[in-house]
């Protein structure tokens, strides 16, 4: 059997960042699973191990140099060298653009875009040593436009931009980088939302149902899907694209 690979998924303490990491121990990765508080990252790491799987918690904000230098160090250390990067963690800081103030929008943009600028780069070393690896950026439907939400679907946006650009640099050393962007998948997140609609998450996801082709919400399992595929040696020949899981073609 070959050795095992590593994985490093950001905002895995919860949500769709928890499934992925599930997922890819399922699949016979080590796991390390970041998350801003390395506390919080414990119900996923004990997932994870209790199922015969390896996986190490890790508190790191991603905006942040030196806890990525950290994150990524102390995983090549302790599970050895990750070439499977999931840049998951994400917030949405949700208003119309004449009431967005510039502390949100730095803050949306800095957690997606410069947090999978500053993971990918430093795990790219790893990689291209390898001559393997596989990025997966969580982008969203929003990147096609989403009413109150400039920053996040701008960002989201950018994360495309970002990843195509990575499967040029990286693909000469077997590297591929793709993106899946989610439709509606049931998550704090979402719930937090609802919460600031002032409407309850069952009525938010009424509302949400109506609109999706398939006729259900997104769950975090469907997501992992996804990036258990982008993250198999068969999809070596994919990279660059663009997998919306959103239950139609913008969920
Ligand atoms: P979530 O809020 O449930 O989880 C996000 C996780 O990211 C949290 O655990 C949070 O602590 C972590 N995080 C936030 N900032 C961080 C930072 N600076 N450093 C490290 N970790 C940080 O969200 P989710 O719904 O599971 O979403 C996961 C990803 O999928 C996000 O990128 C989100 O934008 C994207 N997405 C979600 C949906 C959806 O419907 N839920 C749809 C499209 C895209």
């Amino acid at each position: 059997m070959s050795e095992p690979r590593v994985a490093i998924v950001t905002g895995a303490a919860r949500g769709i960042g928890a499934a992925i990491a599930r997922r890819l121990a399922a699949d016979g990765n080590h796991v390390a699973v970041v998350d801003l508080r390395e506390e919080d990252t414990a119900s996923t790491v004990t997932a994870i191990t209790e199922t015969g799987g390896r996986a190490i918690g890790i508190g790191a904000d991603v905006t942040v140099g030196p806890d990525v230098r950290a994150a990524v160090g102390r995983t090549a250390q302790e599970l050895g060298a990750p070439t499977v990067l999931i840049n998951n963690a994400g917030i949405l800081r949700d208003a119309l653009l004449f009431r967005m103030d510039d502390e949100d929008w730095d803050a949306v943009i800095a957690v997606h875009l410069r947090g999978a600028f500053l993971m990918a780069r430093e795990v790219q070393r790893h990689q291209v040593e390898a001559r393997w690896g596989r990025v997966v950026n969580l982008s969203s439907t929003s990147a096609l436009g989403h009413r109150g939400q400039a920053s996040y679907a701008a960002a989201k946006a950018g994360l495309q931009g970002f990843t195509k650009t990575l499967a040029i640099e990286l693909g000469p050393f077997g590297i591929t980088a793709n993106a899946i962007a989610p439709g509606f998948i049931a998550t704090d997140m979402l719930r937090a939302a609802a919460a600031r609609q002032g409407i309850s998450f069952e009525e938010y996801l009424e509302a949400a149902v109506r609109q999706i082709p398939v006729g259900r919400v997104g769950r975090p399992d469907d997501v992992a899907a996804a990036a258990s595929y982008l993250c198999s040696d068969e999809a070596s020949f994919v990279s660059g694209q663009v997998l919306y899981v959103a239950g139609g073609p913008q969920g």
